[in-house]
Parts: C-alpha cells; structure tokens; sequence
C-alpha cells in the first residue's frame, strides 16, 4: 500500500523539467531584451555600412574599419 504514495517516473520527471523550462523561459527573455536594447534603444548610433558597428550619428569616420560615414542633415 505504501508504494501507492511513492512518486513514478513521471511525476519525478515533470518536478525535473518545470524549473528548467520556466529558467529556460527566463534566460530567453533577458536574451531577447538585451539584443534590442543594442540597437533600438540608442537613437544616437547608427550601423557602419561597411563592419556593421554601431557609430554615433556624429562620427565622421568609423572607429573600427576607417569608413567615412555621411551626417544625417
Ligand atoms: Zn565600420
């Protein structure tokens, strides 16, 4: 009768997967949130056309592979 209060392999395994799918979860989302701030959340860079490099919109030159880079009027 005792084993009727034992927890299956099932039971142990769904106690192993939902922390690691709800730190999944979390992971994913930080992840998202940080690769957009890089680009979104800095009006004053703009990607070099060469490199790909964020450059202030006040640069006149890139400061990774040299490209000059035209102000925006
Ligand atoms: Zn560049």
């Amino acid at each position: 009768m005792f084993a009727f209060f034992m927890p299956g392999p099932i039971e142990l395994i769904i106690m192993m997967l939902v922390p690691a799918a709800a730190l999944a979860v979390v992971v994913l989302v930080v992840a998202l949130t940080r690769s957009r701030k890089a680009s979104d959340d800095n009006p004053n860079l703009t990607p070099c056309p060469d490199c790909g490099r964020f450059v202030s919109l006040h640069a006149t030159t890139c400061p990774q592979c040299g490209r000059p880079l035209q102000t925006q009027p």
